[in-house]
């Protein structure tokens, strides 16, 4: 099993992707701390991980609160005795988030609160254990919208993203020698609640969307995940401080 022995804390492992990533994590044998601030989702998570067999715990906690990451890190440590994998999947994105010029200010701080200040406060508290545990792997997820331009804009969502990278290349440089990795993955539209709520209900929206993909379909959370299991595994040993696009070909396309 590819992470047999790994004990990996998933932030948003409630729903979408981080849901996907705590099922895939715990058959590939690891001990998943699966964090979400909704409680009753991340335990239906933990559930069906169980029900699979595997290993998991559930924590509830918003990563905008300090005192509530440094709880999840604790809980890794006190349940599991160390921790491995920090994986910085929680975020949002809201439907009141357009341009700099018709975004209210509350609407731009909640974004980044939840998608730069949570990478913040968590990596603030898992990396010491990550140097207690001998090094270890952070991935942070961004999006592709931090790397191009977009005139259907969600100017907070994608500097909150921006910022991701940038902070991913920090944490990569500063503490590599020191054994930790930190990589960003940077996907394309996936089919998740986060889309799917709002976004990919109207149809215009949708098919402009459609439209800019070469492979002519959105993601679907496995097409992350499955980079994200690489990069908590030993097989990404040597990958550190990488932005990874995972988006069906939809940056490399002018028209
Ligand atoms: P999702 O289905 O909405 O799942 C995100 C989870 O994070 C939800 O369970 C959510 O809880 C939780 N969460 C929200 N705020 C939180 C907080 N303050 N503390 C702890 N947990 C919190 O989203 P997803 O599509 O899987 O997205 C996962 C990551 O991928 C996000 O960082 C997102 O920005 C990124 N991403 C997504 C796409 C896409 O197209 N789906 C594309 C590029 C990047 P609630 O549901 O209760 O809010």
């Amino acid at each position: 099993m590819r992470l047999a022995n790994k004990v990996c804390l998933i932030t948003g492992a409630g729903s979408g992707m981080g849901r996907v990533a705590a099922e895939l994590f715990a058959r590939e044998g690891a001990r998943v701390v699966a964090v979400d601030v909704n409680a009753a989702s991340v335990e239906e998570t933990v559930a069906g991980v169980r029900a699979a067999g595997g290993e998991a715990v559930a924590v509830r906690a918003d990563v905008t609160h300090e005192d509530d990451c440094r709880a999840m890190v604790e809980t890794a440590v006190r349940q599991y005795g160390k921790l491995d994998v920090l994986y910085n999947n929680a975020g949002i994105f809201l439907e009141a988030d357009h341009s700099v010029v018709d975004t209210p200010l509350e609407v731009w701080e909640r974004v980044q609160a939840v998608n730069v200040r949570g990478v913040y406060l968590a990596s603030k508290y898992a990396i010491p254990a990550l140097l207690d545990a001998g090094g270890g792997s952070i991935i942070n997820i961004a999006s592709f919208v931090a790397l191009v331009g977009c005139t259907v804009p969600q100017d907070s969502y994608t500097a909150s993203k921006g910022a991701v990278i940038a902070l991913t290349k920090s944490l990569a440089v500063q503490f590599g020698p020191q054994g930790i990795r930190a990589n960003a993955i940077c996907p394309g539209p996936i089919e998740t609640p986060l889309m799917t709520s709002w976004l990919l209900t109207n149809p215009e929206a949708k098919a402009v969307r459609l439209a800019r993909i070469p492979m002519g379909r959105f993601g679907k959370p496995e097409d992350i995940v499955y980079l994200a299991l690489y990069l908590a595994s030993d097989e990404s040993s040597w990958t550190n401080g990488a932005v990874l696009v995972v988006d069906g070909g939809i940056t490399a396309n002018y028209f």
